[in-house]
């Protein structure tokens, strides 16, 4: 009953204020279910860039939400949950963009989305793991620093046999998945395809007949024609999966990847947010422009 009260007074509040509501692949059910749209972090910045809404509620972690900022300074942008972060952006500062451009001058910066403006701004393009490759594959300079996630780094090496200098960061929640886990799960389901992040460990990715972007993981159960998935990400994936496909069985890894940050918004949080106008997430106007050119290149590819 209190679910349907707030999904109600949400409804109200999201004419009355014009909002859209972006979610996450990885977010709650309830929240996923209440969105105007859900995706990975390129589709909601897809559709962060091109929504007339006069308010984005961006339900996911911080820097989805600054990104959509960078794309929509006269919007607002409420983020229901602002302590929700990624350990992977907070592994990469600015400072440590500016050695790296020091001690390799003429080197193309590509950072993954997954990273606070700050450092977008030092950022030459930005990416997401959806079109990583492309974006790599597009650049001429003779080196290309990639940050900050390594896992993403050594995938898109492979792929595009290109040497990158690349930051060490990691996503705890899919670097956690060890080739043992996926074994396992092979033997107990051998007729499973087996479709990985790109942010898991080299080691696994060996082990895997598809690597996806959590959007490219729809496409991958669309035209595989199989019944039966291995899923290496994020466990909140098989919300959406399940509810896409419901006649196809979808494995994750034991124990759960689960992304705390991830599951932090409540409908409280977003009746609150919507009904106070806060929590906003803005942009300094410098910093923002610098971003702005970043992850505009990254939209612009793939
Ligand atoms: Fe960050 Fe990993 Fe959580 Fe995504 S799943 S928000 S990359 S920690």
């Amino acid at each position: 009953m209190e679910r349907e009260r707030l999904v109600e007074s949400i409804n109200v509040l999201r004419r009355e204020r014009e909002a859209v509501i972006l979610a996450h692949n990885y977010q709650p059910p309830e929240i996923q279910d209440l969105a105007d749209f859900v995706g990975d972090s390129l589709g909601l910045a897809r559709k962060a860039a091109e929504t007339e809404a006069r308010v984005v509620v961006f339900c996911g972690v911080h820097f989805m939400a600054e990104t959509s900022a960078i794309l929509n300074p006269d919007k607002v942008t409420l983020l229901p949950e602002p302590r929700a972060g990624c350990p992977l952006a907070d592994t990469v500062t600015p400072e440590g963009i500016r050695t790296l451009r020091r001690l390799h001058p003429g080197a193309a910066v590509v950072t993954y989305v997954n990273s606070t403006a700050a450092v977008k701004a030092e950022s030459d393009y930005c990416c997401t793991s959806g079109n990583a490759v492309e974006v790599v594959r597009s650049i001429e300079a003779p080196e290309i620093i990639f940050t900050p996630d390594g896992n993403l780094g050594r995938y898109v090496e492979r792929e595009t046999g290109r040497r990158l200098i690349i930051w060490e960061g990691c996503c705890p929640i899919h670097d956690r998945i060890r080739p043992e886990d996926v074994r396992r799960l092979k033997d107990e389901h051998p007729g499973a395809l087996v479709v990985a992040h790109p942010e898991c460990r080299p080691e696994v990715l060996e082990l895997a007949d598809e690597v996806a972007s959590t959007s490219g993981m729809f496409r991958v159960v669309e035209d595989s024609g199989r019944e039966e998935f291995i899923v290496l990400t994020e466990s909140g994936m098989g919300y959406p999966l399940g509810k896409r496909f419901p006649d196809r069985r979808f494995h994750f890894p034991s124990p759960e990847p689960l992304c705390p940050d991830m599951k932090v918004v409540t409908l409280e949080k977003v009746e609150r947010s919507l009904r106070e106008m806060e929590p906003r997430i803005t942009v300094p106007e410098e910093t923002r422009l610098r971003a702005l050119r970043a992850v505009e290149r990254m939209l612009a590819v793939g």
